[in-house]
């Protein structure tokens, strides 16, 4: 197989049967549904870029079986210039969304990129486990599937784990193992484009405790696997023109929970079995993860370009960029983005050598880009709201246009100082789309939340910060200063 066409992505997606809700309704076929239709045509399009003569180089290279094109978001990186080209390859796939798509399928084929290369970590568990997940990942790359992924415990009780709930069947857990695999159940979330995806990668976000062993699972499966439900939340996609909701109606990647209802995953596709140590190294140590904030991140910053870009369009629409404090605001967005833009080239250009020798991105300023985007995001939605003001409510739609009668008024009346009545609404209700509409909302949610708690997570970058050199240097000042007892401070 090679890289797939947008149509045999959507027709895989026809074939499948597959157990999917939403508002009540189960969904026959996925592909034709009001709610997913145009979403999943915009991730087929993602698959179509793959063909185009102007993007097939970039986002290819050669299998290494069967030297047919896959895509480069499989490649295992030796070089700076193969990052570069993974770099390349998202930014290519983020610019047709904006950043708003921030699960396209090549972000869990870095996931799955990281967890091949680190044979050694899954071996730990035995070497079956490493053998089925470079399996897997040879299986996805060839047969280019769509992926989504549920790390997350269903939000019952975060005081308590899920081994003490009054129903400790509640959270996905092993119950038995059988000669063909490990049977589970219970459920996970927060699979993003689970209704688009072929298959389901499970494996924890959250540390576990001994108690937890059998909640400790990795493995992968085909979401039309019997026993799996999966129960969306309401679509934001209500069939409104491009022109009224340029977003809502393109790029709404749709949530999901997943059930498993005492589902069968085959020895073939389990990573990890009941193994609490391995799921807690998966974030802490090995750099399995490192490809896959590598893409998140580069899909971030065409996001605040994109959001920086409508910001100031809209400024100078309507004449406010002469405005000092206008221009304040709009500086303050520019630092955002170049910051965000500086800590991924960074990542990149400085590289290190995974611990099981290929070349990663650098982790540290790929650590600082995810502290920043939680608080620069919804800042820089601020700002759009501050700038657009009233002008993003008080926008006419297309028929309000088009009409014969009232559309001469229309024109008229809103127009900006540097646009058409048409040019001046676009804009604003694509901005509109980014503030204020639950497609808006979301996208802030996601970027305070996509790649886990912002609280724990600042918390964490303090906890595993070497702190000891610029300590250090701080007693040395004192020392120097002669404060006495300075040289114990902080031992
Ligand atoms: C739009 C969106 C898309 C997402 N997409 C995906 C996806 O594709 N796949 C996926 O697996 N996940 C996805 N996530 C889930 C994401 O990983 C979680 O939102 C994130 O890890 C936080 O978990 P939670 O939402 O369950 O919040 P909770 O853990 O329930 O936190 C709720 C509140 O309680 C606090 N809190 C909870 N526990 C503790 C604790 N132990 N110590 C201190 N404070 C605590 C938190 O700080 C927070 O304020 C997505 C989330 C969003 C919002």
């Amino acid at each position: 197989m090679s890289v797939r066409t947008g149509q045999e992505y959507i027709e895989g997606l026809r074939r499948q049967q597959r157990d999917v809700w939403i508002e009540g309704q189960k969904v026959d076929d996925v592909t034709g549904h009001p709610a997913f239709k145009r979403g999943i045509e915009s991730i087929a399009e993602l698959y179509d870029l793959q063909h185009r003569s102007e993007t097939r180089e970039p986002l290819t290279y050669p299998s290494p079986t069967t030297g047919e094109p896959v895509s480069v978001s499989f490649l295992q990186c030796r070089s700076v210039d193969d990052l570069r080209r993974r770099h390349e390859a998202t930014t290519i796939y983020a610019s047709t969304s904006g950043g708003m798509l921030g699960r396209m399928p090549d972000f869990l084929n870095a996931v799955l990129t990281g967890f091949a290369e680190a044979y050694d970590f899954f071996a730990q568990g035995g070497k079956h486990y490493a053998d089925n997940v470079v399996r897997y990942y040879e299986y996805v790359r060839e047969h280019d599937l769509c992926l989504t992924h549920a790390l997350v415990e269903p939000q019952i009780n975060r005081a308590q784990s899920p081994a003490d709930w009054d129903d400790p069947y509640l959270a996905l857990r092993k119950i038995r193992e059988t000669e063909d695999g490990i049977v589970v159940r219970g459920a996970k979330m927060l699979a993003t484009l689970a209704p688009f995806s072929d298959e389901v990668i499970v494996y924890p976000l959250h540390r576990l405790s001994e108690k937890e062993k059998d909640y400790a699972l990795s493995f992968a499966i085909p979401l039309s696997t019997p026993g799996i439900t999966i129960i969306c939340r309401e679509g934001y996609d209500t069939g409104r023109r491009h022109f009224d909701r340029p977003l809502t109606s393109r790029f709404d990647e749709v949530d999901a929970i997943v059930v498993f209802d005492d589902v069968l995953v085959p020895w073939e596709r389990v990573f990890i079995n009941a193994n609490v140590e391995l799921c807690n190294n998966i974030r802490s140590r090995a750099g399995l993860l490192d490809y896959a904030a590598f893409q998140a991140e580069t899909r971030t910053v065409s996001k605040f370009e994109f959001v920086l870009g409508v910001a100031c369009l809209i400024a100078e629409a309507i004449g406010a960029d002469g405005f000092l404090h206008v221009q304040e605001k709009l500086g303050e967005l520019v630092g955002y983005t170049e910051m965000l833009r500086g800590l991924v080239k960074a990542a990149y250009l400085d590289p290190v050598e995974s611990p099981y020798g290929y070349v990663h991105p650098n982790m540290k300023p790929l650590r600082a880009a995810t502290l920043l985007v939680p608080k620069a995001y919804p800042r820089m939605v601020e700002v759009l709201e501050l700038i657009g003001a009233s002008g993003l409510v008080m926008t006419p739609t297309e028929a309000d246009l088009e009409s014969e009668q009232i559309g001469p008024l229309v024109r008229r009346y809103f127009q900006g100082r540097a646009a058409s009545a048409e040019e001046r609404t676009a804009l604003f209700k694509l901005a509109w789309d980014i503030v204020g509409e639950a497609f808006g909302s979301r996208q802030r949610l996601y970027e305070r939340f996509y790649v886990g708690d912002p609280v724990r997570l600042s918390a964490i970058a303090y906890l595993t910060y070497d702190k000891e050199p610029i300590k250090e240097r701080v007693r040395r000042f004192l020392n120097v200063h002669r404060v006495a007892g300075s040289s114990e401070i902080g031992r």
